[in-house]
């Protein structure tokens, strides 16, 4: 998988992106992540690329140009054949596991990253990326959601995480949150490891995990809850 992130702060991806589990994708050459810096395509000896917002109101906007001829370079190399460019905005669908599971299988995926108060919308056209939002929040810019989807993303790819089924019985898996799990000592405070852990019996630890699982998620997340029952049914 090949990444590319278009941003005015290159070094904040690559910062963050080279530490832990991403940092070991890289080396093992699973993943690879090229931050793209939009003002390298600036075309003015100030290397702007923002400007005062036409029709009046706060703030700055990036401007079309810069973002469109950095696209140009990155798609001159990917090519149009599985790659996804994702705009992040607070205005697009909503990230979760499932587009996370989708988005698995691309090639390439080139992030575009706004800041100030966005980007001008003709480039947005111009692209026609798909849109994502991290939530119903405003942050200042899109390097933060590219990174997070990064991160979904890259520990789903076989070979990433150390065992490939870790990333597969998680919370979402099948619609339900992860059944709660504990480690050494046996007995913490006072607090002692369920009882069906520490015996042994495989079944009766995969029948107590999946009961725990389904009442948390009734607790936490009635949503998921119907979802998990309705398919339950069929
Ligand atoms: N003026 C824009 C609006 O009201 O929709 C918000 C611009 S925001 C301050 C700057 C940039 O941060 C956006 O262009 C986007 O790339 C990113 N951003 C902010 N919130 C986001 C979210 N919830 N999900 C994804 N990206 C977000």
């Amino acid at each position: 998988m090949n990444y590319y992130v278009m941003t005015l702060f290159p070094e904040f991806i690559t910062n963050a992106m080279n530490e832990s589990i991403m940092g070991r994708a890289i080396k093992k050459n699973i993943i690879s992540v090229e931050a793209v810096n939009i003002r390298d395509f600036a075309q003015n000896s100030y290397r702007q690329v923002d400007d005062y917002i036409y029709g009046g109101g706060s703030g700055m906007l990036m401007q079309a140009e810069p973002v469109w001829l950095a696209y140009q370079n990155i798609i001159k190399r990917t090519g149009t054949k599985n790659t996804r460019v994702l705009y992040m905005s607070p205005q697009g669908r909503t990230f979760n596991q499932s587009y996370a599971q989708a988005l698995s299988k691309n090639e390439n995926i080139i992030f575009l990253c706004g800041h100030y108060e966005g980007i001008d919308e003709r480039v947005i056209e111009m692209i026609n990326p798909c849109e994502v939002s991290l939530g119903d929040f405003v942050l200042t810019g899109g390097e933060l959601p590219a990174m997070t989807i990064m991160d979904a993303v890259t520990r789903l790819i076989p070979g990433v995480l150390g065992h490939d089924d870790s990333s597969l019985y998680e919370t979402f898996y099948n619609d339900l949150l992860e059944y709660p799990q504990y480690t050494r000592p046996p007995v913490f405070e006072g607090r002692a490891v369920p009882q069906e852990l520490l015996s042994g019996n495989h079944k009766l630890i995969e029948k107590w995990r999946l009961e725990q699982s389904i009442e948390r998620t009734r607790k936490r997340r009635p949503d998921l809850y119907e979802k998990y029952m309705n398919s339950q049914k069929h």
